[in-house]
């Protein structure tokens, strides 16, 4: 039965002409589908809307040609074709009683419209504001009534798809906010100079867009209110006066603050909540319901937002990622059973390489169509066998919960006493520790398994294997980092390493083996890891010097919205940076490092070495069984396969999926040349 304190969360609430059925809102996201993958994209909101969430809203959605930012798919409705892909998604939200929003977007000068080769337009003539080699065209008064035509025609494409909120999308360093902005607004016409003059194009947009379609479709405002690190408070306080003076306009506030990379921060730099600060003052200058996101997973944190009167809407990105039915188990009283966000960003990461949507913690998300996968349900197993999964990391987890789940008898073998591998080692590294929810969950779930066995301080042999006498065998034994300088910028091991030399690794860092004199690590691995290694040794005041082949730290980090933070942090922690820099030899006494564009060597005194360059797969049992299958010896076994890191070291998130594709396909049969519908 459901708290009677989170009953508030289920009242429905009224945009303008429609009712939100309850307080749950899941604000416009990216998920790397976009205009290219309807069908998939469709699923995905439609799943979203089974689970609960009262307003389900696309990605920034263009609204001409003149707005296009592949790479990064973007959403779009410059046309019929366009209407017709929406109403897709339209019907699966409506089928669960949700109100599907769109976000109406104009990129001006962030995008350089590489697809269509359009000129961009913007408030001035400035450069591309991704680093493209490109400037916008400063708009004109005719570019300008254009630009209100098209929006309106967008408006009433979208109403034809079915949609019930209509955005005017204002901040994230769009054309609006460039509009909005005094720092960038250098127009001597009516559109520049006063406050007032600058939101003019804003305020004539969302008048237009209610004209257009405000009848049957509530409008929207995307905003920011500012106030984050480093801003000017005068540009803080114009915002809010702004805001207040537009406060009636539009039937709906979507507030967030001007840094999109604090406002969806990782869980290293950014906790739940974290835009409560700067959205105080809102409810007070608007009668207009106000949603905001803050990576909420906690119901009472949510009944808490709304009975303080911060927020009408419990805005939502990320958890709604995590778990799609996070309102359904908040309503129905599961709340054990939701599958928290750890705030890893690896969801972002689809949206800056331009391909699809994937969660550490939600196996099945982007898989909806594609593969038919739920995120709750799952097919009751397909015969009596049972499986022996060996190792409990994120890979032997998922398999052992979504075996269990389908009814298998799963025997789990730990090694250790801690159940967990990685995340459990990973978690206690500095800002790290929600990652243990990607174990919490699943041994949530595990617990209440009467067909599963769980037996840790369980190293299995060969023969132990074996005396189990399960029908399948599942390693997924993990990987441990390599200490030799194998990686991605020496492809064989390093035979400059003085065998006597203090060589370290992550998993030896995790172990709590930390150096005690000055040392260097080497980040050829590039994600998170080498800077979280850094600032754990270098809290431990030792003096540290942190080398990278890249130009920037951690680099890859760029994807999950991070890289920035990371560098700052390190710097402002008194590690030193030495980027563009190739690891050549180490004697114990100095290691000695080139420059990866002149091949300048030069020399660190250091004490102690840490490798982060590649991980090794632990899979010499599963090897040795595989042989004895292979070689037609009689075994008690039907199959052995091997998952996760222990098949193919990488991401968490690749770990889960591939524990829970195992689990799906045991006695299925899926067609090795159809693994997928491509639409
Ligand atoms: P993944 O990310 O693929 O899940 P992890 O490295 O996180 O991999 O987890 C692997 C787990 O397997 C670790 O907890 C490790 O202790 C365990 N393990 C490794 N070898 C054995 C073995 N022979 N028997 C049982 N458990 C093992
Ligand atoms: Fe949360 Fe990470 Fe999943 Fe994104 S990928 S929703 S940050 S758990």
């Amino acid at each position: 039965m459901r708290d009677k304190r989170h009953d508030l969360l289920f009242e429905p609430v009224q945009i303008g002409p429609v009712t939100a059925k309850n307080r749950f809102y899941q604000v416009p996201h990216c998920t790397g589908l976009g205009w290219l993958r309807p069908r998939m994209l469709a699923a995905l909101r439609g799943m979203k809307a089974e689970g609960g969430w009262g307003v389900v809203c696309t990605e920034w959605c263009s609204i001409h040609p003149a707005s296009d930012d592949l790479p990064h798919p973007n959403a779009s409705l410059w046309n019929d074709e366009d209407i017709k892909n929406h109403a897709l998604m339209t019907e699966a939200v409506h089928r669960h009683g949700a109100l599907a929003g769109v976000e109406l977007w104009i990129g001006g000068a962030r995008t350089a419209n590489l697809y269509t080769r359009e000129v961009p337009m913007d408030v001035a003539s400035m450069p591309n504001l991704a680093g493209h080699a490109y400037q916008s065209r400063a708009m004109d008064k005719s570019d300008i009534r254009e630009l209100r035509r098209w929006h309106r025609n967008a408006a009433l494409r979208a109403k034809a798809a079915g949609f019930d909120v209509v955005y005017v999308y204002a901040t994230h360093g769009y054309l609006l906010s460039h509009f909005l902005s005094a720092e960038t607004n250098t127009r001597s016409d009516e559109y520049g100079g006063s406050m007032e003059n600058r939101a003019r194009l804003l305020r004539e947009l969302i008048e237009d867009t209610k004209d257009a379609v405000g009848d049957q479709c509530a409008v929207a405002v995307r905003y920011s209110v500012g106030g984050d690190d480093g801003e000017d408070p005068s540009l803080t306080n114009e915002r809010r006066d702004r805001l207040e003076m537009l406060a009636e306009l539009p039937d709906l506030w979507d507030i967030n603050i001007n840094n999109y990379y604090q406002e969806m921060g990782v869980s290293r730099f950014i906790k739940e909540g974290s835009l409560e600060e700067h959205m105080s003052f809102v409810k007070s200058v608007t009668t207009k319901p106000v949603v905001t996101v803050g990576r909420f997973t906690s119901p009472d944190t949510m009944a808490s937002q709304i009975k303080r009167g911060i927020v009408d809407f419990i805005g939502a990105a990320r958890p709604s990622i995590a778990d799609p039915f996070l309102p359904k188990k908040i309503e129905e009283g599961r709340l054990e059973e939701i599958r928290e966000c750890i705030g890893c960003n690896i969801c972002y990461t689809g949206d800056g390489l331009g391909v699809p949507i994937r969660c550490t913690q939600n196996p099945t998300m982007g898989e909806e169509w594609r593969r038919g996968w739920h995120p709750e349900f799952i097919a009751k197993k397909g015969s009596e066998s049972s499986v022996l999964v060996i190792g409990a990391g994120p890979a032997g987890l998922e398999a052992t919960r979504a075996l269990g789940q389908r009814g298998y008898r799963v025997t789990l073998a730990e090694a250790t006493r801690e159940l967990g591998g990685r995340v459990t080692r990973e978690s206690k590294l500095p800002g790290l520790s929600e990652w243990q929810r990607v174990r919490d969950y699943r041994l949530q779930q595990i617990d209440v398994m009467p067909n599963v066995e769980v037996f840790r301080e369980s190293e299995l042999s060969v023969d132990e294997v074996l005396a189990v006498e399960a029908d399948h065998i599942v390693f997924a034994t993990g990987a441990a980092w390599r200490a030799d300088g194998f990686g991605r910028s020496n492809l064989h091991p390093l035979t400059t390493l003085s065998p006597g030399a203090r060589i370290l690794t992550p998993d030896d860092v995790m172990a709590g083996h930390l150096p005690d004199g000055p040392t260097v690590i080497f980040d050829d691995d590039s994600f998170y890891m080498g800077g979280v290694i850094a600032e754990q040794v270098r809290r431990a005041n030792v003096p540290v010097a942190l080398v990278t082949p890249e130009n920037v730290v951690s680099a890859w980090c760029e994807y999950t919205s991070e890289q920035y933070q990371v560098q700052k942090h390190l710097l402002e922690l008194g590690v030193e940076i030495k980027t563009a820099h190739s690891l050549l030899a180490y004697d114990g006494r100095e290691v000695t490092i080139s420059c990866t564009h002149t091949g300048r060597q030069q020399s660190i005194k250091a004490d102690a070495l840490i490798m982060v360059t590649a991980r090794r797969p632990r899979d010499e049992l599963y090897q040795n069984l595989n042989r004895r299958m292979e070689s037609g010896a009689q075994t008690p076994f039907r199959s052995v396969r091997r998952i996760g890191d222990c098949e193919a070291p990488a991401i968490i998130a690749a770990a889960v999926h591939s524990g829970h594709r195992y689990a799906r396909e045991l006695d299925t049969e899926p067609d090795p040349d159809v693994p997928l519908r491509l639409e």
